[in-house]
């Protein structure tokens, strides 16, 4: 049984899920995350049954993420859509590093290493600060990292679960959410966006805008928090079993909705 009623699926649905905190439990650190064999059957089935239209929407790397999800390599954003691969595998990176970034980097990392607990992550396009080790660190990171983005115009913090990030200005999951929306095989279909965290809000804003549906996986730490989002879940296992029933129920729709010429392709032969 689901816990809040979410939406019955529909048949022309494009699917962005965000990971940790998501479709994972979060872990202490993030290369610690665990993935049950059943998570990557379930996305292959989902991502079917959208016509191809699922990408994962992540503050992670590209690489990191086909890693967790091997041999699954679906469309994704990696580093909140710095990195970008579509659907027909062509990568799209959003540019270099810019210098600002580059400076606070050095900065942020040298305070990082005279704390010890805090796990310093750089992603190339943006970099993260992980304090679940050492919470009693939270609140002067994010002073410091507040004061030194106050200098910078072309940069943003985020203020996460347990992480402070910061990256270019532009770069959210929002946009990458948009642009896979401009392209094959998410075009023309109502997006469905879940995630859990204060940079899953862009992504909430621009999927609200479209009419598309919005799912919040509440953190068990804090339990509800204001949200863009407009249905929530309590937890990742309620999540996915939600998405369990999505896969089962979007097949057979998607195939009798299909242009002839589409279902006999979609037909074993
Ligand atoms: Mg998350």
């Amino acid at each position: 049984m689901l816990d809040p009623p979410l939406p019955a699926p529909g048949d022309r649905w494009a699917l962005f899920l965000d990971i940790d905190g998501t479709l994972l439990a979060i872990a202490p650190r993030p290369h610690d995350v665990h993935i049950d064999p059943a998570l990557p059957l379930l996305l292959g089935r989902l991502g079917s049954a959208c016509g191809g239209a699922l990408a994962l929407v992540s503050g992670r790397r590209l690489a990191d993420i086909d890693v967790l999800f091997s041999p699954l390599r679906l469309p994704a954003a990696g580093v909140h859509g710095w990195q970008r691969r579509r659907a027909d595998g062509a990568l799209v990176v959003a540019g270099e590093p810019i210098e600002g970034l580059r400076r606070l980097r050095r900065g942020l990392a040298a305070w990082a290493s005279t704390h010890p607990g805090l796990l310093f992550e750089d992603k190339g396009g943006s970099f993260a600060l992980h304090y679940r080790l050492a919470p009693e660190h939270g609140p002067g990171l994010r002073r410091l990292a507040r004061r030194l983005v106050a200098h910078q115009t072309q940069l943003r913090m985020i203020d996460g679960r347990k992480v402070i990030e910061v990256l270019p200005l532009g770069i959210d999951k929002g946009a990458a959410i948009a642009a896979f929306l401009a392209e094959p095989p998410f075009a023309g279909r109502l997006p469905v966006y879940a995630g859990d965290d204060a940079t899953d809000e862009d992504g909430f804003r621009v999927v609200n805008r479209l009419g598309g549906i919005t799912i919040r996986v509440a953190d068990p730490e804090l339990g509800d928090a204001a949200s863009a989002a407009r249905y929530a879940v309590p937890s990742v296992a309620a999540l996915r079993r939600w998405l369990a029933s999505v896969a089962e129920r979007l097949r057979p729709a998607d195939l009798e909705n299909a242009a002839p010429a589409e279902r006999q392709r979609s037909l074993p032969r």
